[in-house]
C-alpha cells in the first residue's frame, strides 16, 4: 500500500523534473552557457556606494529588463569579501568571513554548501567585475554581516547600512562517535564572526555581536576536546594535544560545527580517524569510502511479498562490505547509518563531503512497480536525464522520502536537481568507470548478461563530491530475489563483487598516478 503510493507520487515528480529540464536555460553538463542567454543590458553607467552615511565610492552599474544590477568588486572591497573566478570562468566563488558563495553563470542563484539561494536574475561578467543584482548583494552580505542595501534609481546610488550588535544566545552540544568528537553550537540567527586557531586553540570571534553563553556546565568529559569556554566575546576550544579540528556550518537552525580528531601522525593511523586527518596533497587512490545504507527509520525502503523492509538488508550489506574493505583493501570504510534510523538524503551526501570520502557507494534493492519479471542487480550514475523508464522509476521510487519531509515534486527540489549536478560533474567519468567495475562484477557473479550501467536523477548522489554511485543489488518485489537476498551466503557473495570492483577501480588509479609519476 505504502509502495503503490510512493510510486505513483514520485512518477508525477519525474514527469515535473522532465518538464522543468525542457524549458531549462542551460544544463549544468553542457559546456558553459551562452551569454547570450543572459538577460540583455539596456544601459550602464558609474553611480556611487555609500556606507553607513560615509563618503561616496564609485560603483558601475547596469540595467536589464529583469532590473538592476552592481558592481560586486566594490562592494566586497568596502564590506570585507574576496571575489575569485574559477577554472574557465564557469563559477564565481565570493568569500565572506568564513562562508562560500558559489555564483554559475547564467544561473539565478547562489550555492553556498549544500542550500541554493535563488535570485532575480543571473549575476554578468563585465570588465573583469561581476554585475550582481541587489538581492543577491543581500543574499551575501545580509545572511553573514546584517547589511542591508537600498538602490536609488534617481540618483545611481547604493545605500549599505550596517547593523548594530545583536545580543544572541548560544547551546552548546559535545558528543563523540567513531573517534570523532563533534562540537555543536547552535544559535537562533546567523552570528557575525570568524573562526581563528593557534596550534590547539579554536576560537570563535564575534564581530560586532555578542553571545548569551549558557548556564556554567562542567567541564567536558570528552577525549579530545580540553575544555570549553563561553564569553559574550568568544567561543574558546582547546584540543587535547595531537588533536586538530575542522569546521563547517549547517543551516535552519544555524549551527557551527566542529570536528575533532586525532591526526593521523599522532594516532598512530587508527582506523576511522587517520583518513579525516590525511586530507591535504593527496595523491589519486582510494583510502576513505563511503557506503550508505539506504532508507532506514520511517523509511523503510521497499518492502518485499514476505515482508522483508529493504532497509534491514541494505543495513545488514553495507555493514559487511565495509569490514570486508576495511579488511581487504586496508582503507577506511564508514557507514552514512550504523542503525536502524532516520537520515536525509542530503545528508548522507554531506557526510562523504565530510569524510573527504574519495568514493559514495549507496546501497538500495529495486522493486518493480510492474511486477513479476525484473530481477538481478543495477548499477546507476548520476544524471538528470534517465537513460531509461526503469531507471527513471527507480529514482522517484529512491528520491521519495515521504511526506512532509521534502517535496520531491516541487520547484526548489527541480532547482536543486540542476544545482546540485554541478558539484558531482567532474566525477562523472569516475563514477561511471566505477559504475561499469561494479556492473560487470555484479553479472559475472549472478551469471547475468551484461546490463550496463544506467542513468538517472538520483538525490542521494547529487551534493556528493566524489566519484558516486548507486547500487540496486536486487529485486525485493520478487520472491524469488527477495528469498535469497535474505540469505546471508547469498549477500556475502554480492559482497565480494562489490569489493572486487572496488579493489579494481583503487587498482587502476594507483597504476594511472604512478604512471604520472614516472
Ligand atoms: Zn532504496
Amino acid at each position: 500500500m505504502v509502495v503503490f503510493a510512493a510510486v505513483r507520487r514520485a512518477r508525477s515528480g519525474a514527469l515535473l523534473l522532465a518538464a522543468l529540464l525542457a524549458t531549462a536555460p542551460g544544463r549544468a553538463q553542457e559546456a558553459p552557457p551562452d551569454p547570450e542567454n543572459l538577460p540583455v543590458l539596456v544601459a550602464t553607467g558609474v553611480g556611487s556606494f555609500v556606507v553607513d552615511a560615509g563618503a561616496p565610492l564609485s560603483l558601475p552599474w547596469g540595467e536589464t529588463a529583469a532590473g538592476t544590477l552592481v558592481a560586486l568588486s566594490p562592494v566586497a572591497a568596502r564590506l570585507g569579501g574576496h571575489l575569485e573566478v574559477g577554472p574557465l570562468g564557469q563559477r564565481w566563488t565570493v568569500t565572506i568571513g568564513d562562508s562560500e558563495f558559489l555564483l554559475a553563470p547564467a544561473s539565478a542563484a547562489a550555492i553556498v554548501g549544500t542550500e541554493i539561494l535563488p535570485v532575480s536574475q543571473p549575476a554578468q561578467e563585465r570588465e573583469g567585475d561581476l554585475l550582481v543584482p541587489i538581492d543577491l548583494l543581500e543574499r551575501l552580505f545580509g545572511a553573514t554581516l546584517g547589511v542591508r542595501f537600498a538602490w536609488s534609481d534617481a540618483e545611481h546610488r547604493l545605500t549599505a547600512v550596517r547593523p548594530t550588535s545583536r545580543e544572541l544566545p548560544v547551546e552548546a552540544d559535545l558528543v563523540h562517535l567513531q573517534g570523532v568528537s563533534t562540537l555543536v553550537l547552535r544559535f537562533p540567527e546567523r552570528p557575525r564572526y570568524r573562526v581563528r586557531q593557534e596550534g590547539t586553540v579554536y576560537e570563535i570571534v564575534l564581530a560586532g555581536d555578542r553571545l548569551v553563553p549558557p548556564p556554567a556546565r562542567s567541564r567536558p568529559r570528552d577525549p579530545l576536546v580540553r575544555s570549553l569556554d563561553i564569553t559574550p566575546e568568544r567561543v574558546r576550544i582547546e584540543l587535547e594535544p595531537g588533536c586538530a579540528a575542522e569546521s563547517y556550518t549547517l543551516a535552519a537552525p544555524f549551527r557551527i560545527v566542529l570536528d575533532v580528531f586525532r591526526r593521523a601522525d599522532a594516532a598512530g593511523g587508527e582506523v576511522g580517524v587517520d583518513a579525516l586527518a590525511a586530507r591535504s596533497a593527496r595523491a589519486p587512490g582510494v583510502r576513505t569510502v563511503v557506503i550508505d545504507p539506504g532508507h532506514g527509520g520511517s523509511e523503510t525502503g521497499a518492502i518485499g511479498p514476505a515482508g522483508t523492509p529493504e532497509k534491514e538488508l541494505t543495513l545488514l550489506i553495507s555493514r559487511s562490505l565495509a569490514a570486508r574493505l576495511r579488511e581487504e583493501l586496508r582503507v577506511q570504510a564508514v557507514l552514512t547509518r550504523e542503525e536502524d534510523v532516520d537520515l536525509g538524503l542530503d545528508e548522507r551526501s554531506a557526510l562523504a563531503n565530510q569524510y573527504r570520502a574519495d568514493l559514495f557507494v549507496s546501497i538500495h534493492l529495486n522493486s518493480s512497480a510492474r511486477g513479476g519479471g525484473a530481477r538481478g542487480a543495477e548499477t546507476y550514475i548520476l544524471s538528470l536525464q534517465a537513460s531509461d523508464q526503469r531507471a527513471a522509476d527507480a529514482a522517484a521510487l529512491e528520491n521519495y522520502v515521504g511526506e512532509g519531509v521534502a517535496d520531491p515534486g516541487s520547484e526548489q527540489f527541480d532547482l536543486q536537481l540542476l544545482l546540485w549536478d554541478l558539484a558531482q560533474s567532474q566525477h562523472l567519468a569516475a563514477s561511471q568507470q566505477l559504475a561499469a567495475l561494479i556492473q560487470e562484477e555484479l553479472d559475472r557473479q549472478l551469471g547475468l548478461r551484461d546490463r550496463g550501467v544506467k542513468q538517472a536523477p538520483f538525490r542521494v548522489l547529487m551534493g556528493a563530491a566524489m566519484p558516486a554511485v548507486l547500487v540496486e543489488l536486487g529485486f525485493i518485489s520478487s520472491r524469488d530475489e527477495e528469498a535469497q537476498l535474505r540469505e546471508p551466503a547469498y549477500r556475502a557473495e554480492l559482497v565480494e563483487a562489490l569489493v572486487r570492483a572496488i579493489a579494481r577501480f583503487k587498482a587502476g588509479l594507483e597504476a594511472g598516478a604512478g604512471e604520472a609519476a614516472r
